[in-house]
């Protein structure tokens, strides 16, 4: 029988009733004649207060403990997941990572998938099996520990599977019924779109426009898996939410497609560090090793062989970056006047596959900032997106003016 993947985020397992309301869809789609795997989130609000939990405890945490704490949620709601499908007479069961197993890298809090072994679940398909209910988010590396995905990671989850498994569609049920021009939740005139490109996607999500994992669009790319995003609490023809798909396949574009933002960015710059090869990669590894993300970097030149080295990274890794630099400090590898640190920026960015071919947007972009008195504090480009770095409290203004400036609003 075709296999449908159907993920569920956390909003639409939230409480028992939207857990029912789930497994109505999911019974919807078994009476068409698919075999289902459902992926499932925790119920929202639960990753957050399990990330809570282990950081009061330790925060500097051992990230296998942390992966052990932080998968649970999705424990709890693939068996009542399973439970309800039960309950309505649809033959069903749960699988927790290990049980699958999904299998990932050692990679703990950001781990990556592997392989996806098909047996275990086909077997029971096989055997009358119609639904199999999978936690998402967590999987099983090669030591036997438990890993997990990285925030978001359930939608990474539903398109392995997809992929694994071959199936018809991906289909990513959520609370909007989309991918919108921006997130409609801090701009009013956000626009659905019907269609979007891998590669716009993708930038979107790795910019932080969180309703896709961005691995999750890396992998629908990679391995061809019809992706779509719809909401859970609408009623859904086969047409609806929004498709990623082939550039090839969308008629219109504008020059820019979207616009993202990422709220908890901090911007630390260390002041007066010699300038001299090798002092580059003295800091980066340093950060890289201790688990920080770094985004952007500028060095800026140099007076009297010394210079001021600033980069970004989110806010929840500020204390292992200050941990790294003074370790590296007090070991006496590398020598800095002061580390300044500016927890309160975020960033925003546009978006576009039409930039390769259109001039002009930077300047766009930094004019509306300035009419609006934004201060752009970093700024990064590449092939189709332009990010900056601003002050948080200014993040919405300056999402809600580009998206106003570059007429997201209106469609080609
Ligand atoms: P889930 O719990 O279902 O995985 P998420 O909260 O992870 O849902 O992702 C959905 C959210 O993504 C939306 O509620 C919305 O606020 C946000 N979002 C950000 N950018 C966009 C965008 N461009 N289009 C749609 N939603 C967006
Ligand atoms: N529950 C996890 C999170 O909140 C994974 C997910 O929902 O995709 O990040
Ligand atoms: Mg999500």
């Amino acid at each position: 029988m075709p296999v449908l993947v159907m993920k569920f985020g956390g909003t639409s397992v939230a409480n028992l009733d939207r857990i029912r309301r789930a497994a109505k869809r999911v019974g919807v789609e078994v009476a068409k004649g698919y075999d289902v795997i459902v992926i499932v989130s925790a119920m929202s609000g639960k990753t957050n207060e399990l990330v809570g939990w282990v950081n009061e405890t330790s925060p500097l945490f051992d990230a296998r403990e942390y992966d052990a704490v932080v998968s649970s949620g999705e424990n709890v709601t693939a068996g009542l997941m399973a439970l309800t499908l039960q309950e309505m007479d649809v033959p069903a069961r749960s699988w927790q990572g290990w049980q699958v197993p999904l299998k990932t890298n050692s990679s703990h809090s950001q781990a990556r998938i592997e392989e996806i072994p098909t047996d275990n679940i086909n077997q029971k398909f096989g055997e009358g099996m119609r639904v199999a209910v999978v936690a998402g988010f967590q999987g099983i590396s090669p030591e036997g520990r438990i890993t997990t995905l990285g925030r978001g990671g359930s939608d990474t989850t539903a398109v392995a599977f997809a992929a694994a498994f071959d199936a018809e569609r991906c289909d990513i049920y959520t609370d909007v019924d989309g991918v919108y021009t921006t997130d409609p939740r801090i701009c009013e005139t956000a626009r659905k779109l019907d269609r979007i490109a891998f590669e716009e996607m993708l930038e979107l999500a790795s910019l932080g426009a969180k309703v896709l994992q961005t691995r999750s669009v890396e992998l629908a790319m990679r391995y061809k898996v019809k992706l779509r995003v719809l909401s859970s609490f609408e009623e859904q023809s086969d047409e609806a939410g929004t498709l990623v798909c082939d550039e090839e396949d969308i008629m219109e574009n504008n020059v820019v497609n979207g616009v993202a933002y990422s709220r908890d960015e901090a911007k630390l710059t260390l002041l007066s560090v010699a300038d001299r090869p090798g002092i580059a990669a003295t800091i980066f590894t340093a950060l890289s090793d201790n688990g920080v993300n770094v985004d952007m970097i500028v060095q800026n030149i140099s007076e009297d062989g010394r210079t001021d080295m600033t980069f970004s990274c989110p806010t929840d890794q500020v204390g292992r970056a200050e941990q790294a630099l003074a370790d590296i400090k007090g070991a006496g590898t590398l020598n800095f006047a002061e580390l300044d640190v500016d927890a309160g920026v975020a960033k925003v960015s546009v978006v576009g596959i039409g930039m390769r071919s259109h001039t002009g947007v930077a300047a766009k972009m930094f004019q509306v900032l300035s009419q609006e008195g934004i201060n752009i504090k970093i700024i990064t480009t590449s092939e189709i997106k332009i990010s900056v770095l601003v002050d948080r409290k200014y993040m919405e203004l300056a999402v809600q003016a580009l998206h106003e400036a570059f007429e997201l609003d209106k469609a080609a």
